[in-house]
Parts: C-alpha cells; structure tokens; sequence
C-alpha cells in the first residue's frame, strides 16, 4: 500500500489519488487524460497525414493524365475533355495552395451544354472515377426555393454525405453533378407577381452552395425526418459539374453572331468559318444569360464546355470502342454463356444509323441493342451444343420490325 502512494503519470505528473484511472505501463503509468490527449494528437497527425497524401496525389497527376483516362471511355469531345482535364487539375492543386500572399485560386465549377445523350454525365462519372472522390448527380428539376413543395437544393448535399457513409471530410472534397441545369432558368424576361420558385429560385438557393461557405445539412435528406440533426458541410471544395441540353440556345448563339457581324463589319472570309451545323462550339456566357440563367450563378460556374453532337462515325465508334463499350459488355455476357458473340460490320452500320434517326445520341444506342439482342439472349442459354453466334443486318433488321409489331400491338 505505502509503495501505491508513489505512483504518478509518467506524462503529467498528477499523483494516482488525483486521476480516476492510472495505467500500468512496463517502465511507467500514464491517467485517463493524458490518454485522451494523445488520441487526439494521433488524430490530428493522421489528418495532416491524409492531406499531405491528397498533395502528393495533385502532383502527379497532370491534365495529360485526365485527359487520355476520359479517352479511355469517352470518345471524341476532345475539346470538353481538354476543359475538364485543366478545371479539375486547377481545382485539386487549389485545394493545395498555400495562403502565403493575396492571390486566392478560386474555385473552377464548371457548365457542360450539349444535346442529350453526347456524353456529359459520362464525363463527370468518369473524372470522378479517376480522382477516386465521392460522387453524385443530381437532377435539377427537382428542387424548389426553400419553403415550397419540392426539394430545398441543400439535400444536394445529403446525398454526397450518403455516397460517403457519412464522412463529412471527405464529402468536404468531392463532386457533384447537378444535370438539366438549363431546366431552373428563369421562366420569363419580365419579373412576374408569382415567384418563380421552381427557376429563378432555385437558381438563387444554388449561390450559396456553389460559391463555398458552411451550409447546414439535413443527413437523411427531406423534410420527412424534421428531428434529424444537421450535419455542417463547407462546401469550398466541392467541386460543382452542370450540365444541360439547353434546348434552342443554338438560335441565341446565331443570333448574337449575326449581330457581332454586323456590328464589327465581318469580312467575308471570316464567314465561310462558321460551322453552322454546330454552333454550340461558339457559346458564351452571354448567351447562357439570355437563355434565362443569372449572371451571378454564371459568374459561379466560369468553365463553360460545350459537346458536339454525335455524327455517325462517332457513333460507331462508341459502340466498339470505349473500355466498356455496348458490343464488348453484349460479348461478355455471351462469353458467360461459353459462347462467341460476332457482329457484322454492315450489322454495326444498321444500327449506327438507326441510332441517328432517333435522334437519342448515344442514348439510342442502347435501346436499339437490347431491342435486338433480347430474343438471343433468351433463347442462347438453353441452346445446348451453341458455340458461336453472328448477328447480321438482316438479323438486325427482323429483330427490330418484331419490336415495332409488337409495340404497335400492344397501343
Ligand atoms: P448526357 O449528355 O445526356 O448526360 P450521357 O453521358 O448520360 O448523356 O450518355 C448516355 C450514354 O451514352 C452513356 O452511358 C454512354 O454509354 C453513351 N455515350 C454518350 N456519349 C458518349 C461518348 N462521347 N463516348 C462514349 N459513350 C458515350
């Protein structure tokens, strides 16, 4: 007992009557708080451990390296791709910089327009398949000004954190894209009695989020859980992806051309160098305004993309070519089957111009596939004895005049 008296913390000192706990080590004892203060330091080392990892990540990534892993599943749109690879680059060196002078790199959220199906989701997925950051996408159109039935455009952020199981730091740094963008702009020229909750609203609530400050998050998302408790997230990282099909901006870009030509007197060589089969390709933020979004949302979104539309040969080359593309993953599943999948070229053809008719993008690709490969695959399982299947046009061709006869049935 007279030797109990004797024992201390070996870190700060106290007597074992004047701490709760004492434990024991080898050479010497350590008290209940000198062991929470050394978790805490081990956390704060271990933070400071996963930033500098983030550092080292942003070094050796160069655009370059984004640039040929978006190649990799997204044909063409190399310009998109090229504006991609340098936001996002400028954006994780950002998360980096040192606070040592008054330059600030700001944030370089970025605006993608482009008709459906050319892609624009498939780039966001695939740039934050290569970052390895939480991601999610979002559908404009479903969130309303806050107070009013509808979404409030902060369980935008509910979603991240439950990409993420819920860990904030990491949410703190990863993407969002918030699709049909163009669906939120402003209904009308004229300020109106009745608010527009569901456009001009939704566009002011966005700001916030956008521009980087602390917005209070419901976890659960919703209003259905109102004793939830909310979760801070600092949004200053988060990098924004929009997109929109913004239908019709094509007219607002011509117009605004033809009025610049005549404004500054156009020669008329530079005429002939307008590509009036994609005007997308001139797009500025002007014309972003007058298709009814707000300057200050624009001003928050300063990478502005466009994306070609998909001509046939890009079209074909989408069906074949990317790491998964469609006629890879239909011989995959056939290979399961222990069975050789083959597509004719004049097949490919078929259903590349089938696609262009329906005026989907890549989108149609899809549809028309599944349209034709359904019977195969339904019937090729139980095909004993079956080692290699060609599909044809003709194939092609019977097949999808079968899915129209029975469309037409059933309406
Ligand atoms: P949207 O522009 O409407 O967001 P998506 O990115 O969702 O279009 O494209 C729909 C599908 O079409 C994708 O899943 C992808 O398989 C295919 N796709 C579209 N554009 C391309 C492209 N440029 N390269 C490869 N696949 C593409």
């Amino acid at each position: 007992m007279k030797r109990d008296k004797g024992y201390k913390c070996s870190f700060c000192g106290r007597n074992k009557e004047e701490t709760m706990i004492l434990i024991a080590g080898l050479e010497g004892h350590i008290c209940e708080n000198c062991v929470a203060q050394a978790q805490q330091i081990i956390d704060e080392e271990l933070y400071q451990q996963d930033q500098k990892f983030q550092f080292s990540l942003a070094k050796s990534i160069k655009p370059k390296d984004i640039f040929s892993f978006l190649n990799q599943y997204v044909i063409g749109q190399d310009d998109a791709k090229k504006f991609l690879a340098v936001a996002v680059y400028n954006h994780y060196k950002r998360l980096n910089q040192k606070h040592d002078d008054d330059v600030e790199i700001e944030k370089s959220n970025i605006v993608m327009v482009g008709q459906t199906g050319t892609g624009k989701t498939l780039l966001a997925r695939t740039i934050a398949r290569f970052l390895n950051v939480p991601f999610t996408i979002v559908d404009a159109t479903v969130f309303t000004e806050a107070g009013y039935v509808g979404e409030d455009v902060e369980s935008i952020l509910s979603r991240l954190l439950q990409v993420c199981n819920y860990d904030v730091k990491l949410a703190e740094k990863g993407i969002i894209y918030i699709d049909e963008i163009d669906k939120v702009a402003r209904k009308s020229d004229n300020p109106s009695i009745t608010r527009d909750v569901s456009g001009e609203g939704v566009q002011q609530s966005l700001l916030k989020l956008l521009e980087g400050s602390d917005v209070q998050v419901p976890p659960q998302g919703g209003r259905k859980h109102p004793e939830q408790k909310m979760v801070k997230i600092n949004t200053q990282n988060i990098l924004f992806l929009c997109g929109g099909a913004f239908d019709g901006i094509e007219r607002i870009i011509g117009k605004r051309m033809n009025q610049q030509a005549i404004g500054f007197k156009s020669r008329e060589k530079d005429k002939e160098v307008v590509d009036r089969d994609n005007l997308l390709q001139y797009i500025s933020p002007a014309d972003l305004k007058t298709f009814g979004l707000i300057p200050e949302l624009i001003g928050r979104l300063p990478v502005l993309v466009h994306l070609d539309p998909l001509d046939q040969a890009t079209l074909r080359a989408i069906l074949t070519e990317p790491k998964n593309a469609l006629i890879k993953q239909y011989q995959k599943l056939f290979k399961l089957e222990g069975i050789e999948l083959e597509f004719a070229d004049d097949a490919l053809d078929f259903i590349v111009t089938k696609a262009d008719e329906f005026k989907l993008g890549a989108r149609g690709l899809r549809s028309i596939c599944e349209a034709i490969m359904t019977d195969a695959m339904f019937d090729m399982p139980s095909q004993e004895g079956l080692r290699h299947f060609i599909v044809t046009e003709e194939y092609c061709k019977e097949k999808l005049r079968h899915e129209i006869m029975n469309k037409l049935k059933v309406a």
